[in-house]
């Protein structure tokens, strides 16, 4: 059977530069960073190296990357380390109610601890909007933590808007970038933003290994604890081999490679519409359509198809699509980001799939997922008229 795999917001095929890179490097260098002698030393060159390739891909300085092994932990850190170093100066902070759960528990946790966490509220196409923002700032607040763009409808977040609002007031402001970085230009500095979460595995590197950016300002005390890696800000013997290998991936998505990989998936989504109205289902997008979205996610409703129904049937005859976030999926918790979006009364949250697109699907793939699911969405549909 045919494999079709569209749920690249929950993990990525790793390119084969990337794993020609990694297999040099587990064969060569297999020295501890941080030993002085030669195996040390080359083993510290190429994090040296790679450093370098990720500091530039969001216009930072090498000194001010931490190495982390993902954008979970980026996210604990960023929030967690922060959020207490902090407190002195206040106990408030600002994030959205569609963030991944690696944000939104180190949050819950923090609010046991005494901390007033306010939720930005989002509209019908997963939008926060910036009078909420400023009506939510206030002088006690420390840290805001806002994604920039979503992993379940896509939808992306006034990133620079909210930097530039921030540039005179106390508060860090933290961006979960994992689903934008392989798509948008991300400029640090010019964006306003203190720190940055992102993670290899969604763009075709390995599983493992991310980053998370910090301004020199930005001091926090480790959230893992022993050796001085990272400049002391994060312990740990380096994933060398997942580091280079990262540094690969970021090698291979230049600006205009992201603009075409936008375009293509834009049209991916269009492809798909056309082919919905031809044949009269009845569907709507979570979400908009803009060029300007995380262009890789595509959240429909499929009105009357019961999520489950429909992505049980498409796995068994070889398509791989996701019922909501991979790390939702599997339990029957309803979607956050589509309860936020349309309440939790809405259809939508029974009856959606998430289809997601990578550098590897082709016009084909889209085309073969096309002819699967139109006879699976009639047959439903009639089932469930008979019903
Ligand atoms: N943030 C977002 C928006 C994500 O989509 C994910 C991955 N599902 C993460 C954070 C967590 O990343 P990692 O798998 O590297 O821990």
């Amino acid at each position: 059977m045919q494999h079709i795999y569209l749920d690249n917001a929950a993990t990525t095929p790793m390119a084969p530069e990337v794993i020609q890179t990694m297999t040099d490097q587990m064969q060569h260098d297999f020295g501890n960073a941080s030993s002085t002698h030669w195996f040390g030393r080359e083993a510290h060159t190429v994090m040296d190296k790679s450093r370098k390739i990720l500091a530039d891909s969001i216009h930072a300085q090498p000194g001010e990357m931490v190495i982390t092994s993902g954008a979970t932990e980026s996210n604990n850190t960023a929030i967690s380390q922060t959020a207490h170093a902090r407190a002195a100066l206040g106990k408030h902070i600002i994030t959205t109610a569609i963030e991944h759960p690696s944000v939104l528990q180190p949050l819950k946790a923090l609010e046991k601890e005494g901390f007033r966490v306010t939720y930005l509220p989002v509209d019908e196409n997963g939008r926060i909007r910036l009078a909420d923002f400023d009506a939510a700032l206030d002088d006690d607040t420390i840290l805001v933590t806002i994604m920039m763009g979503n992993n379940e409808v896509g939808s992306r977040m006034p990133i620079a808007e909210i930097g530039e609002r921030l540039m005179e007031h106390q508060a860090w402001f933290h961006t979960d970038a994992t689903q934008a970085y392989g798509l948008l230009d991300i400029d640090v500095k010019a964006q306003h933003i203190d720190m940055l979460s992102v993670s290899a595995h969604k763009i075709n590197g390995p599983k493992g290994v991310g980053f998370l950016y910090r301004d020199p300002k930005v001091q926090f005390p480790a959230l893992l604890k022993g050796g001085e890696q990272e400049l002391k800000r994060r312990a740990g013997t380096e994933n060398i081999a997942g580091i280079a290998g990262f540094a690969t991936a970021v090698q291979l998505i230049t600006s205009e490679e992201k603009a075409r990989r936008q375009t293509k998936y834009l049209n991916f989504k269009k492809q798909i519409m056309t082919a919905l109205d031809n044949a009269n289902i009845s569907y709507a997008i979570n979400g908009d359509i803009r060029p300007d979205n995380v262009n890789h996610v595509f959240n429909l409703w499929l009105k009357g198809i019961s999520t489950y129904a429909l992505q049980t049937n498409l796995d068994l005859a070889g398509v791989a699509v996701s019922g909501g976030s991979a790390c939702t999926a599997g339990s029957l918790e309803p979607s956050h980001v589509l309860t936020a979006m349309f309440g939790a009364d809405s259809p939508r949250l029974g009856e959606s799939i998430r289809i997601s697109f990578g550098a590897q699907t082709t016009q084909e793939d889209i085309q073969a997922f096309i002819d699967t699911l139109l006879p699976i969405v009639k047959r439903l549909m009639v089932k469930q008229t008979v019903q």
